[in-house]
């Protein structure tokens, strides 16, 4: 009898902590996810709870895998490993004895440290130690500005991480935390390099940066490999090794077989994200894209670059919840659909400012050209294009910085299931689209992770053979007309900027 040997998915996102499980082909069996709550206690405020309430990532995980271990009928006992991705950048900061965070999870889009950063931003002798070791763009998304807010706002935080009494995770390193029982604080490179304190080059945390934001080096996790075992859980009935670790952009990218340079995704979730695989060479961008550390197999390093958009599907859920324009995500694509053009509007949906490549926080939502004649559906078909215009200034970005055109262009991501948004992508970059059959690759890339560090898969050779186009986007839009559409969508960047 051959042995059975599946693999457990961990997917703490934004918006819901998802689990999966997947066969030693790749396939999924089962994926159950739990609703993430997020508070907004200020404008430009992003908070989520990290251990009590329905809603809080730890409870919100655990429930979701418990009912995809049920839904799969899988024993725990033939789980090989298990992989986890996880929302970079959002940060926690808990007590090392009592496990009990010292203050809201800090998420990502959260903007309450803009103006230091903009302060650091300030001094040039800061601004290029920072940029050159960790190929980030000094913004309030990265972590390390997020760390000073709750040393400096939490009574006695400084001292208590000094004397070693705090530690800092990213969701990843608070998952693994949970799961062993607080004996395992480890996270990997590829969410390292999002923190602003790990020197992507050395690939360790970094003295100078460290200073720089006065960060004890006692409260950061241990780097280990992307796909290794690190640690191992009995919480869900049986010991399964914890072998794979990838933020969530970075799984895609493994997800979608990207495993050589050249090779692109772009995941359409409550943010965009676009990523090139650079192989083992450092990218260095001219035109304000990151360079990051993509997944590891062992040691060795891995690099991508990498556009970020902050808002993207948070678009459609505003459409749904703030303007009670649509009932539910899906029918945006058919109300899109129902009218030939916008008619000239353009919705910016600078929420919480502008990522990359313009790296504004100061830029607001904006929607321009309205008219007598603007409807509910030019304003849906808008905002779907405005997700679509945001990607082309990140592919733009990057095949200035490579000198190479894009050739083709891989997406995953909830809102990649729009057929719509899919075709005014291709038209807009005038690039072919493909979608993969399973486009939950952000889950699936923390299995392969933990798969091929517990020899369920061979090697990324086997996995490109899983990988299979669902649907392929053409583009049929003309250059002028395409070329016309972007000229305005920059102009209504310019007034959303102004
Ligand atoms: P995350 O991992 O960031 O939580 P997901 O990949 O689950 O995000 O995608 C969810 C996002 O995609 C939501 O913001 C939602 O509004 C959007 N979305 C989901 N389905 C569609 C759809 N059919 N059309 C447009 N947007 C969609």
């Amino acid at each position: 009898m051959t042995l059975v040997r599946y693999l457990l998915a961990l997917d703490e996102g934004t918006t819901s902590a998802r689990a999966a499980v997947y066969d030693s082909e790749g396939r999924r069996i089962a994926m159950e996810s739990a609703p993430i709550d997020c508070r907004y206690p200020h404008p430009g405020w992003v908070e989520q709870d990290a251990l009590t309430g329905a809603g809080a990532i730890w409870p919100a995980q655990l429930d979701a895998t418990r009912r995809t271990l049920a839904a799969a009928n899988v024993d725990p006992k033939d789980i090989a490993a298990l992989g986890i991705t996880n929302q970079r950048e959002t940060t926690l900061v808990w007590d090392r004895v009592s496990g009990e965070p010292i203050a809201p999870a800090i998420v990502w889009q959260c903007r309450r440290t803009a103006d230091y950063c903009a302060g650091l931003a300030s001094s040039s002798s800061s601004r290029s130690t920072i940029e050159e070791k960790t190929g980030l763009v000094i913004d309030a998304y990265f972590s390390a500005s997020k760390i000073r807010w709750i040393l400096d706002h939490v009574p006695e935080a400084q001292n208590r991480a000094r004397a070693g009494d705090l530690v800092f995770g990213n969701v990843d390193t608070w998952l693994i935390w949970k799961l062993t029982g607080g004996k395992v604080h480890v996270t990997d490179p590829s969410n390292a390099s999002r923190t602003m304190l790990y020197n992507i080059e050395t690939g360790d945390w970094d003295n100078e940066l460290l200073a720089i934001f006065d960060v004890p080096r006692a409260m950061l996790p241990t780097v280990v490999p992307s796909s290794a075992v690190c640690g191992t859980t009995t919480i869900f009935g049986s010991e399964i090794p914890i072998a794979g670790i990838a933020g969530d952009q970075q799984s895609a990218l493994f997800g979608q077989a990207c495993f050589s340079p050249g090779l692109s995704k772009n995941t359409y979730g409550t943010g965009c994200f676009a990523l090139m695989h650079t192989g083992g060479t450092r990218p260095v961008s001219r035109n304000r894209l990151l360079a990051t550390r993509a997944c590891s197999l062992d040691e060795k390093p891995q690099f991508a670059v990498e556009g970020a958009v902050f808002i993207a599907g948070a678009a459609v859920q505003w459409l749904r919840d703030k303007m009670g324009l649509i009932t539910n995500a899906a029918e945006s694509e058919a109300i899109a659909a129902s009218v030939p053009d916008t008619g000239g509007v353009y919705v910016v949906p600078a929420f919480v400012g502008l990522g990359a490549p313009h790296w504004d926080s100061s830029a607001r939502g904006t929607i321009t050209g309205i008219t007598a004649s603007t409807d509910r559906a030019r304003i849906v078909r808008a905002t779907l294009e405005g997700i679509a215009y945001q990607t082309r200034e990140l592919t733009d970005a990057m095949q200035a910085d490579s000198g190479t055109k894009l050739q083709e262009l891989r997406v995953d991501g909830g809102a990649s299931a729009n057929a719509f948004l899919m075709q005014f992508q291709a038209d807009i970059l005038g690039c072919r689209i493909v979608r993969p059959a399973d486009i939950e690759t952000t889950a699936l890339g923390a299995a392969y992770l933990a798969g091929l560090a517990t020899g369920v898969y061979k090697n990324t050779d086997d996995l490109a053979q899983f990988w299979r186009s669902e649907r392929v986007f053409e583009p049929k839009m003309n250059a002028d007309q395409r070329e016309s559409l972007f000229a305005g969508w920059k102009s209504a960047i310019a007034r959303a900027r102004a």
